[in-house]
């Protein structure tokens, strides 16, 4: 079995044994620091969804691959600078990171003068984490309620990474309580150490990077 399948299977496994229905959870195979082909052998398995951390990168990898693979789902991860804005347009499905009003407000323009507008996920900083970026629990149901009402974004869920020294498990569950809050259905949490403890929190895109691709280089 390769090591995609591995994770499929355990997936499968997970959703059973947590009593979700077979298939909510998305795969998203981290490909970051990985050439493109070691990603192509993943690609030919049939993965749709790929995640990648930075912009730059990401446009030379995939630019010319997504344009004769429309289907495949190209996910940002990372960090955004609003000067990345207009090229993230070009190449992502599904942005992770809405983590401030100038980025929303940027992105609100960009959606308008194209007319069509990458799925978000708004980041929640779950351990209020001074170094990490995302929105403080406190302030996310205003900060939701800006990004749609103001922007007029497609906020589709809510995206977490929990403190390294901490189990993830109470963030998980902290993350899905926002998101019922504010009526989003989409969870973006789960990593390869603690996806399947995810999925018990009804997680519904898993970032999966090492478990499939191995080792990053440093
Ligand atoms: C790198 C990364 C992942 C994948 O991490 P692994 O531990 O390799 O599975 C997931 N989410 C984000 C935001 C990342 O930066």
């Amino acid at each position: 079995m390769s090591s995609l399948e591995k994770v499929k299977k355990e997936i499968e496994d997970a959703e059973i044994v947590f009593g979700k229905k077979q298939g909510v959870t998305k795969l998203i195979a981290v490909s970051k620091t990985k050439p493109m082909d070691q990603i192509k052998k993943v690609i030919d398995k049939g993965q749709v969804h790929f995640g990648e951390n930075r912009v730059q990168e990401a446009l030379s990898k995939w630019e010319l691959v997504k344009g004769n693979r429309r289907d495949l789902k190209i996910h940002l991860l990372g960090p955004l600078q609003t000067n990345k804005v207009k090229k993230v347009f070009s190449i992502f499905d599904y942005i992770h990171s809405l983590d401030r009003l100038s980025l929303a407000e940027k992105l609100s323009r960009e959606t308008q003068e194209r007319g069509y507008c990458p799925k978000i996920f708004v980041q929640v900083n779950t351990g209020k984490e001074e170094q990490k970026s995302g929105i403080f629990p406190e302030n996310l149901n205003k900060f939701i309620n800006s990004s749609r009402k103001t922007y007029d974004l497609d906020v589709i869920g809510l995206m977490c990474i929990p403190p390294l020294n901490e189990k993830s498990e109470q963030h998980f569950s902290l993350l899905r309580d926002l998101a019922n809050d504010n009526g989003l259905k989409e969870l973006s949490m789960g990593m390869s150490a603690d996806y399947k403890i995810a999925i018990k929190y009804d997680s519904t895109f898993i970032r999966v990077g090492t478990a499939i691709f191995g080792e990053r280089e440093k």
